[in-house]
């Protein structure tokens, strides 16, 4: 590769061979002019030159700086490689491919995907680093999704996908719930009667089933759920002005027990508000007699969703008293929603009246979003105005 040549003595040697030499004139290998042999010449590697300029005019150039190799001045040294001519060590190095992770000429090395690396050791630096694990990752895996993440190994990219919130398997495909993912087969287990959440391992007297978090926060103390009542009670009264001064017995119950006191099979609803009373005509009159109002609470509830219903069983007590001849359900299932509403915000307590649209029950919703544009100007008191007048008319 390396071929130094010594082109001051060359030079030397040219000068003084052709003075001996006789016979035609010669041409210069450069610039063309007849050379009197009886003159002196240069001659170099067969051909004669008429001048130094000219010599060094046919002389190789650097392949990089594009200056002669080898002036004769100094001592010229010069490299061929690849067919190709360098003046200096530094203008080889310079022609050389870069290493792409070290920047330093490669020569030899190592070729891949058209890129030169001084050796194994810096291809391995220049390779993407596993996004979990750190490891530099040769081939190797893609995220699907973020083509710029890499990952050494199928283990260490599984670590990245979602984990069923029942079982924990990492899962490539999920249902998704409240912000929470489950499996396929976890997303077919019994749901929580409470929260709508799969994977509900209690089981209730009353065959309800119940996740571990629900059933952990739940009130099935009926001592504890009275005090909570009374407190929805008095809240209620303090902030909304809402308030009746009859005796309500409370029962925290079943569902078994809710479906008895409600008449009906099966209960799917989660309070029930019952008033009796008749009337009886005495001395030509009327007297509502035997008054009596109760108020079911189905247990198994969290405390937020036990005083949201609270407070809605609460407002139909409200209203049998103010407006007692309104019957219509939207009217008093929406007058109890927008109350329990805005209890709800008083509470903080704002995602409970995103799932009060959500309500399997028409009327419900229907009824909720009516009071809520009746009050949308003027507020509970445009609501209350909204039931005089629906009582005034007994509808
Ligand atoms: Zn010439
Ligand atoms: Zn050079
Ligand atoms: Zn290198
Ligand atoms: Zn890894
Ligand atoms: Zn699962
Ligand atoms: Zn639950
Ligand atoms: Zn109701």
């Amino acid at each position: 590769m390396k071929r130094p040549i010594c082109l001051a003595l060359l030079l030397l040697l040219a000068a003084t061979a052709l003075l001996a030499a006789g016979g035609d004139d010669l041409k210069c290998a450069t610039c063309g002019r007849v050379i009197k042999k009886t003159k002196h010449y240069l001659e170099f590697d067969g051909k004669p030159y008429c001048s130094q300029a000219c010599f060094e005019a046919a002389l190789p150039k650097c392949a990089t700086c594009g200056k002669t190799v080898g002036d004769g001045a100094k001592q010229g040294e010069f490299l061929k490689y690849k067919g190709k001519i360098y003046c200096s060590q530094a203008c080889f190095e310079e022609a050389l491919p870069k290493c792409a992770t070290c920047g330093k000429p490669v020569n030899g090395g190592i070729i891949v995907d058209g890129k030169y690396y001084c050796n194994a050791d810096c291809h391995r630096q220049s390779l993407p680093r596993c996004a979990v694990c750190g490891k530099p990752v040769d081939g190797g895996l893609r995220d699907p999704l973020d083509r710029d993440k890499a990952y050494c190994s199928q283990e260490c990219f599984n670590t990245t996908l979602p984990a069923c919130d029942v079982c924990g398997r990492r899962m490539r495909s999920w249902r998704t719930l409240d912000d929470k993912r489950y499996c396929d087969s976890c997303a077919a287990l019994p749901r929580c009667f409470n929260c709508g959440h799969p994977g509900a391992e209690a089981v209730l007297p009353d065959g309800r089933r119940q996740c571990r978090g629900c059933f952990a926060a739940a009130l099935f103390d009926t001592a504890q759920a009275r005090a909570l009542f009374e407190r929805v009670r008095r809240e209620v009264a303090d902030s909304l002005g809402l308030a009746t001064d009859r005796a309500i017995a409370f029962h925290l119950v079943d569902q078994h027990q809710l479906a008895r006191a409600a008449k009906v099979k099966r209960a799917s609803e989660r309070g029930l508000y019952l008033y009796r009373a008749s009337v009886r005509d005495s001395a030509g009159r009327r007297r509502t007699v035997g008054e009596t109002a109760d108020i079911y609470i189905l247990d198994g509830l969290r405390p937020a969703e036990f005083m949201d219903v609270a407070a809605h069983e609460l407002a139909h007590d409200v209203q049998q008293q103010r407006f007692p001849r309104v019957r219509n359900k939207v009217t008093t299932e929406g007058f109890a929603e927008y109350v329990a509403g805005l209890m709800a915000t008083a509470w903080g307590r704002e995602e409970l009246n995103r799932e009060r649209l959500k309500n399997e029950f028409a009327e419900y919703v229907t009824g909720y979003q009516r009071m809520v544009k009746i009050g949308q100007n003027g507020g509970l008191k445009a609501v209350l105005e909204h039931l005089k007048q629906q009582n005034r008319k007994g509808v």
